[in-house]
């Protein structure tokens, strides 16, 4: 049998728990399943494997009756007496080495907690899976370019590896890219052309090899509020100590040339820094400009093989990579010298992870620079009202970087009142945004339209009867997609061809309601039939390096008018843009989630951010029907701290985040009934546990603002306390020994960041 523990913190604390009897004395390892079994469980080391079980490598241990052999990372090993119950033994030693730091395993049981997962779903998700793979797997090294000169001139096929080369690569990736041959690949190494990243001693010469791009060299100077924003960095990073550091600034402030000399402090410390961006596809430019700064910068974007990310993975555990780029899960980077932790645009959603283990990058990140004693700086034009919060309280220091960078001024903002009939029009574009467009195109200027709705119609509706065409398998209206009238559901991603009639009263003739990208674009060619125009959403950008090659376009002005969903609003710096249209800035206000004002406030604001960068100022174009309401009021103002003041009271009341903690319960099944019965059974056993407790709010249950998602129904039910640790605490007494029928798969999201 095997001894269960009843936490996990009291397993780094060398507490003796085993009987007295001078016999029985041993070496217990405690290991836990990466699936399967919650809790982490005992076992007996034989002699023989006693010098390579240790914590972080993983064992096999038996399971169950049958005994069958199953993986484990081995968490704890103890020297001393057995307890009572007999053990069984560990029967393998799967890794030569720790795959996991012993800091690791106490920020994975941590998370754990953290987030209510499994401690072994946590520990499978911090390390990649070229990582796990068995150790028989061979790592090829990475290659880069050195950047010598080469004596004799290289073959077109030579020159097109080289090209590249520009970031770590293994030969197979660079062969496969290229269309060259292996052989190719080991001829430049043995010209010293190509090297194992980790030996490449001098940065590369950046612009030789990479497209010219906005200049974005070291400036001479920074300007006073950037000046203070370092000191802020440097005085913790001096003294070797824990400080968060909030970098406030509207896009074009100068935050990432903070970023970039904080991270070159760090490298002259000899230390290694971990740079955090939402998505790696969506911030070209900022990735471009750490490689140019700072050469050998490990890339750990979504591509990546997983023996490619392996490979990285060693690169940084050895210590040969000073600065780690990488959305989400780079946070978990194995430096062994951390210095640094940098988040960039940290208000974004996608630093939560939306599967289990569903962590916060950003919660994660500051555990780590707290361990460590680094600073963790976290940037933003519209910082989250968490971090707001925590800099008010006091516990995080906020620097303000006003202005922009050179003095530009931020564009005048025009609200376009949809109400008001005089402002409609046939299509979605207003007479004012079109005159604004107009302006900007007659000036030489560039156009960015954001619309946060792709397809052609949002919906197709019948003129008689009202009825709307639904996905067959979800509770959502088929979004119209063109050529080929197709009808996609932008839940499950079904595709199925539209009827001509009505299904319900067989009347001809349905209308496509509402517009998406694609009727926009269409829209826009035909009024502005010289501009160039393209569309950038998820449609367009399916194909690997698309939405590089549009972007390349836009900057070298091949395109006047670019169409596209909040792709576009993200980290792009274009000088030439001279009109922001927001077609639709109330499109997210009213989904059933307490952040949709935030979400609509964050994101008015910096695509707002991104008209008027260059010498010919810019103008924005706002539509909405709710002028009045204060996430647009004061995205208008360009005053985002004032929607914050507006909106931290309404959380508190109601004790959201960041005045309280929730827990989300969202149960699916293929029957509406059982799924609202088991909801309700988990609503009761919650309000049982909370024992009329004042502070407590159980909402639900209810079915999600998504009732019906691939066949099954969704019901959900939410509990919202002021602390933390408490409601964890009385969820698991709530769902303590439930046993969840067949029918039924339920998940639990603390923190959720996602409500639909
Ligand atoms: P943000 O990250 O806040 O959007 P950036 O760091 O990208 O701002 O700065 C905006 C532009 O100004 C960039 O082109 C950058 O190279 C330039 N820049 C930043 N700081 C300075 C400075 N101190 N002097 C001159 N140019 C600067
Ligand atoms: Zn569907």
């Amino acid at each position: 049998m095997s001894h269960q523990h009843t936490g996990q913190r009291e397993l780094f604390e060398s507490r003796p728990q085993w009987v007295e009897d001078d016999d029985r004395r041993g070496t217990v390892a405690t290991v836990v399943l990466p699936d399967g079994v919650d809790k982490p469980l005992d076992y007996l080391v034989p002699e023989q494997l006693a010098g390579d079980v240790e914590p972080g490598r993983r064992v096999r241990v038996p399971l169950g009756r049958a005994n069958r052999l199953r993986l484990a990372y081995c968490v704890a090993v103890r020297h001393g007496e057995l307890p009572q119950t007999p053990l069984k033994s560990v029967a393998g030693v799967e890794d030569e080495q720790p795959l996991l730091s012993r800091r690791m395993l106490e920020l994975t049981a941590w998370m754990a907690e953290r987030w209510m997962a499994r401690w072994g779903e946590v520990l499978e998700a911090v390390l990649p899976a070229g990582v796990r793979l068995s150790r028989k797997v061979r790592v090829a090294p990475l290659l880069v370019a050195t950047g010598a000169l080469p004596a004799r001139k290289p073959t077109p096929a030579q020159a097109k590896v080289l090209a590249a080369a520009t970031q770590p690569q293994t030969a197979d990736a660079l062969a496969e890219a290229t269309g060259a041959s292996r052989a190719v690949v080991h001829r430049l190494v043995k010209l010293g052309l190509l090297a194992a990243a980790g030996e490449v001693e001098r940065p590369r010469q950046a612009a030789a090899v990479e497209r010219p791009r906005v200049n974005h060299d070291r400036p001479d100077e920074l300007s006073p509020a950037q000046a203070d924003a370092l000191e802020a960095i440097r005085r913790p990073m001096r003294e070797a100590r824990h400080e968060t550091v909030v970098l406030f600034g509207v896009t074009g402030s100068g935050k990432t040339e903070v970023y970039l000399q904080a991270v070159e402090e760090t490298i002259t410390y000899g230390r290694q820094a971990i740079v955090l961006v939402p998505e790696i596809s969506l911030t070209p430019q900022t990735c471009d400009r750490f490689r140019a700064r700072f050469g050998a910068v490990a890339v750990l974007h979504s591509h990546l093989t997983p023996a490619e990310r392996h490979a990285q993975w060693r690169e940084i555990a050895a210590g040969r990579v000073g600065v780690v780029v990488g959305a989400r899960s780079a946070v978990f980077a194995p430096t062994p010298r951390l210095g640094l932790i940098v988040i960039d645009e940290e208000h974004e959603s996608s630093f939560k992870q939306g599967t289990a283990p569903r962590y916060h990058a950003r919660d994660v990140a500051e555990w780590i620079a707290r361990a460590e004693n680094v600073p963790l700086v976290l940037g933003s034009a519209t910082p989250s009202l968490e971090t707001f919060a925590r800099c008010l309280a006091g516990d995080w220091r906020m620097c303000r970087l006003p202005g922009r960078v050179g003095g530009s001024q931020l564009p005048a903002v025009i609200t376009v009142d949809l109400r008001d009939r005089s402002s409609r029009s046939k299509g979605a574009v207003s007479p004012r945004l079109a005159a604004g467009i107009r302006w900007a195109l007659e000036s030489g200027g560039q156009v960015m339209l954001l619309l946060n709705r792709r397809g052609f119609a949002t919906h197709v509706q019948c003129q008689g009867c009202g009825h709307t065409v639904r996905c067959p398998q979800c509770d959502l209206a088929l979004t119209l997609h063109q050529p080929g009238n197709r009808g996609i559901c932008h839940g499950c991603g079904l595709v199925s061809r539209l009827p001509a009639d009505c299904p319900e009263c067989h009347a001809p003739g349905l209308v496509h309601r509402g517009t998406g990208t694609q009727r926009l674009e269409e829209q826009i060619r035909g009024t502005f039939p010289d501009a160039a125009v393209a569309r950038m959403d998820t449609d367009t950008m399916r194909s690997r390096g698309s939405h590089e090659r549009t972007l390349d376009a836009f900057r070298d002005r091949r395109i006047d008018i670019l169409v596209g969903t909040q792709m576009i609003a993200k980290g792009l710096d274009f000088p030439a843009v001279m009109l922001v249209g927001v077609v639709n800035a109330d499109a997210a206000l009213h989904l059933a989630d307490f952040r949709a004002a935030e979400r609509t406030c964050q994101l008015v604001t910096q695509v707002a951010g991104r008209s008027g960068r260059g010498p010919l100022g810019g103008r924005v174009v706002v539509q909405t029907s709710t002028p009045d309401h204060p996430a647009i009021r004061a995205a208008a103002a360009h005053d985002y701290e004032a929607f914050v003041r507006n909106e931290l009271p309404v959380r508190e009341a109601l004790l959201y985040p960041p005045y309280g903690s929730i827990v989300r319960f969202v149960v699916r099944s293929l029957d509406d009934r059982a799924a609202a019965d088991w909801t309700g059974h988990i609503a009761d056993r919650l309000r049982a546990a909370a024992a009329g407790d004042a502070a407590i709010r159980i909402l639900g249950p209810a079915p999600a603002p998504i009732e019906r998602l691939r066949d099954r129904f969704r019901w959900h039910v939410q509990v919202h306390g002021p602390d933390g640790p408490a409601l964890r605490d009385l969820v698991r007494r709530a769902t303590a020994g439930l046993k969840t029928p067949d029918t039924i798969a339920w998940i639990i999201d603390v923190d959720p960041v996602e409500m639909l």
